[in-house]
């Protein structure tokens, strides 16, 4: 791989998320799982962290948009700990993880400040997903690291049928003075499809249409190339670069799609920004015909 990468990538003002999917591997067997929407499990190789870090600390972004560590479970990478510790200190860090990783270890070599920001939302967000993971155990572990000054909360996804036991979760978790959010499903469950999404029928796969698109999302896969959005990332479809690329710069401009109708929910979902505020959408799509 070329070394010579010091060339510094501006992320656009307009950008929201930076999503950087250290593994696809994952130690749960979620069968709703958004990582496979529309294929298997998603098999790929993983960068080291040594290029994570150098590809990483190219970007140049903002106090209100982090970096966000996530998968799969990005725990699962072998550099985890080293990636979070020479990422430089003024690109914030945020992690959404299932927690099934050694926190103790954890504890001892991150400093909780690291992951830390001025934020209406926690920097360590645990997704809770009641068929897998036991929820004693994970309020324990979001307990522990919450005493050890860790900015942590625990997410859970308000799936159909699981009103309940979520719900029950969160009165549990909140007893334990631990920030515990709801988030409405996304993705198809039993053939239907859950969410609001800007356009009509975009994520049916009934059609294929040719339009233009424009991403606010810099999301880049774990072997390091770069995608405009969720639909692409997970098919590896046209990649807009590398982030090991010496010359590589983020074009903030409409690119020409022919997948517009097989769209991932993540990317045309009515959602929240990162202000929480809700009406934003990830992309935005013109010459719809
Ligand atoms: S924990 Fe997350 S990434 Fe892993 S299988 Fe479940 S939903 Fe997918
Ligand atoms: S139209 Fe859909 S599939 Fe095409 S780039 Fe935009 S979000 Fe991705």
């Amino acid at each position: 791989m070329e070394t010579n990468i010091t060339k510094p990538v501006q992320v656009p003002e307009d950008y929201n998320y930076i999503g950087v999917f250290l593994t696809f591997a994952c130690n749960l067997k979620c069968h709703y799982c958004i990582n496979h929407f529309e294929q298997g499990i998603i098999k790929r190789k993983n960068i080291s962290g040594k290029d994570w870090v150098r590809g990483l600390n190219r970007i140049i972004s903002r106090e209100d948009l982090p970096i966000t560590l996530q998968g799969g479970e990005p725990s699962l990478h072998p550099d985890f700990i080293y990636i979070i510790n020479n990422i430089k200190p003024d690109l914030y860090i945020e992690i959404l993880t299932n927690l099934r990783f050694d926190i103790d270890e954890f504890k001892s070599k991150v400093d909780p400040e690291r992951l830390r920001r001025d934020a209406p939302y926690a920097s360590i967000r645990v997704s809770y997903h009641p068929e897998q993971m036991d929820l004693d155990e994970t309020i324990h572990k979001t307990s522990k690291l919450l005493k050890a000054n860790f900015s942590i909360g625990i997410w859970g996804v308000m799936r159909p049928g699981y009103e309940k036991i979520m719900s029950e979760a969160q009165s549990k978790a909140r007893k334990e003075g631990i920030d515990f959010r709801m988030k409405e499903f996304l993705g198809e469950y039993k053939k239907k499809l859950y969410g609001t999404y800007r356009y009509s029928g975009v994520c049916d796969k009934k059609f294929r249409k040719k339009v233009q698109c424009k991403t606010t999302e810099f999301l880049i896969d774990s072997e390091g190339s770069v995608f405009r959005c969720h639909a692409d990332i997970y098919e590896r479809l046209n990649p807009i670069g590398h982030i090991l690329s010496p010359d590589f710069q983020i074009e903030n401009k409409f690119r020409d799609c022919s997948n517009f109708g097989h769209c991932n929910p993540c990317d045309v979902k009515v959602k929240t920004n990162r202000y929480q505020q809700y009406g934003h959408t990830s992309v935005e799509v013109k010459g719809i015909k």
